[in-house]
């Protein structure tokens, strides 16, 4: 084994090491691309190829790679402490000042906010909270939603091949079509509460329409149903709003965050009202939530650096004018049928899967790293940084352009 780890490039010994001691949990063959350094829009392997990252590492990179502003903050927030006790008896700054600023650009029904360190563990929370406020047992999702890999994240999963490997899963767990208004009236008083995705990421990069999201907050509060959004991708500016739901005006009761929170780092929150999230104190005997890790103060610092960026460096009114941009170069490019979402959550939809799937490696191989949502492959999904320049689009785009062209010759 020693002499087949020390044979061939860097790149070899890694993709050795990576098949020997990584487990893969996906259907599709590793990519292997084997990263180096990033900055900005830009990463590069070990090989010293760079590529575009036109997906920000799935909406996490918001501002892009190693933004100076973040780097600056973890490496002052390094200089005083790591991690100190959690469970409400340790106050720490970090914290304070996240929430604050996370507060000041949510509606006035969000303003109380739980750390902790991904999107499935705020999901976890909102379902909990839900059960506290109450105590009903039906949760209603969405055909073709992803929610997360934990357990009760894995029951809301839209897909029913995928979830029903794992059963059993979540009790009482009702699915209903997205965008269908007449399928609100399946919310009953019996509903605990509803998840779901302002625009579907993993379905395809499908809207919700203002109407179906207006009618599903009615009906929630018709019959007493909590609802809970899944931002988790489409949070911190990516659809050109801080948050996706604020085009419909629909605000949820329980928004759930992550990913693109972080500025790279790992963090997710759920937030909801003081009335609501006072029940995790007061409904249970000994302790309603808790993270050992959930907002460490290096997420934290990271996560406000980055949204003052996107709230002070024009980020947020330029999002649009860049979704134009992408859609002048698509335009010119036959054989994408359509363009879906809004910002920079985009997914050009192609003929089928198998073109779609070529896309995606001529991309890679040409130096752009684009992705396929999780369960529509005949999408390639965009989700650039925020604060990627105009240049740097045309050069993404130009690489598309010339890939879609090697496949579809
Ligand atoms: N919801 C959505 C819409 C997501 O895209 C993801 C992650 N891909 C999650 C939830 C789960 O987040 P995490 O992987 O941080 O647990």
């Amino acid at each position: 084994m020693e002499n087949e780890r020390n044979a061939g490039s860097l790149h070899d010994k890694h993709r050795h090491l990576f098949k020997r001691y990584i487990a893969q949990a996906s259907e599709y063959p590793p990519f292997t691309l084997d990263a180096a350094r990033a900055e900005g829009v830009y990463l590069w392997d070990t090989d010293g190829k760079r590529y575009i990252d036109f997906i920000s590492s799935i909406c996490v990179n918001n501002i892009g790679h190693r933004h100076p502003a973040v780097m600056r903050a973890l490496e002052a927030q390094m200089q005083r402490y790591l991690h100190v006790m959690v469970y409400g008896e340790f106050i720490q700054q970090p914290q304070l000042d996240l929430a604050e600023a996370l507060c000041a650009v949510l509606p006035p029904q969000l303003q109380k906010v739980f750390f902790l360190n991904s999107g499935s563990e705020a999901i976890e929370g909102a379902i909990k909270l839900a059960r506290l406020k109450n105590h009903r047992s039906e949760i209603i999702s969405f055909a073709h939603s992803y929610h997360g890999s934990t357990t009760g994240a894995m029951s809301l999963l839209g897909e029913e091949a995928i979830r029903s490997v794992f059963k059993p899963l979540l009790p009482e767990h009702r699915q209903l079509p997205y965008n269908d208004l007449a399928a609100l009236s399946q919310i009953t008083d019996k509903t605990c509460c509803v998840v779901a995705e302002v625009i579907q990421s993993g379905g395809g990069v499908v809207e919700g329409t203002d109407a179906f999201l207006q009618a599903l907050r009615r009906r929630c509060d018709e019959t007493g149903a909590l609802l809970i959004y899944d931002e988790i991708q489409t949070g911190f500016g990516r659809s050109g709003q801080w948050f996706a739901f604020e085009k419909s005006g629909a605000v949820p009761d329980v928004l759930c965050m992550a990913k693109g929170m972080g500025g790279g780092m790992p963090i997710g929150a759920f937030v909801a009202s003081e009335e609501l999230m006072e029940l995790l104190n007061n409904e249970h005997p000994l302790l309603g939530h808790a993270s050992t890790f959930g907002g460490h103060p290096l997420s934290c610092v990271a996560a406000l650096a980055s949204l003052q960026v996107i709230a002070s460096d024009g980020v947020l009114p330029q999002v649009r004018a860049k979704e134009q941009r992408i859609r002048e170069h698509i335009a010119q490019i036959p054989a994408v049928e359509e363009l879906r979402g809004r910002g920079l959550f985009l997914g050009a939809k192609m003929k089928d899967a198998a073109t779609a799937q070529q896309v995606v490696e001529h991309c890679l191989q040409n130096g752009l790293i684009v992705f396929w949502p999780l369960f529509n492959k005949e999408v390639v999904d965009f989700t650039p940084p925020l604060t990627i320049t105009n240049d740097e689009i045309d050069e993404a785009m130009a690489i598309f352009r010339r890939s879609v062209e090697e496949v579809c010759a």
